[in-house]
């Protein structure tokens, strides 16, 4: 990898999200639901790699239409890297989160609901 000690990194700064981005990716496969919150404002996928355990689907968003439905509280979230996390990613991660992309994690703290 070459390296280039003047080149500067610059990430977006996390901005929180309003409380109610939550949303839900659906496995076409498994039927398996993903249900995610924003917790800071930023760009997410069309389409996610399915996380039941075993499955190799493919889990499609409801695009944040998910008033009314039965999928309880949000076990992973959407949030935008500290910059010692962005110097690890992979190029096209970087790539992602520079253009405003978020990262997908397990969610590390209760959903409080506002
Ligand atoms: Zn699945």
């Amino acid at each position: 990898m070459r390296r280039e000690g003047k080149t500067k990194l610059r990430i977006p700064a996390a901005k929180p999200a309003a409380p109610d981005r939550l949303n839900v990716w659906t496995c076409m496969k498994c039927g398996f639901q993903i249900v995610c919150i924003d917790i800071h404002e930023g760009c997410t996928p069309f389409a996610l790699d399915c996380k039941a355990d075993g499955c190799d689907g493919t889990a499609y968003s409801h695009f944040y239409h998910v008033a009314g439905m039965d999928f309880g509280a949000p076990q992973w979230e959407w949030y935008t890297p500290q910059f010692a996390e962005y110097i690890n990613l992979s190029t096209p991660e970087r790539d992602h989160v520079y253009c405003g992309g978020l990262l997908l994690r397990r969610r590390v703290r209760e959903y409080a609901a506002a």
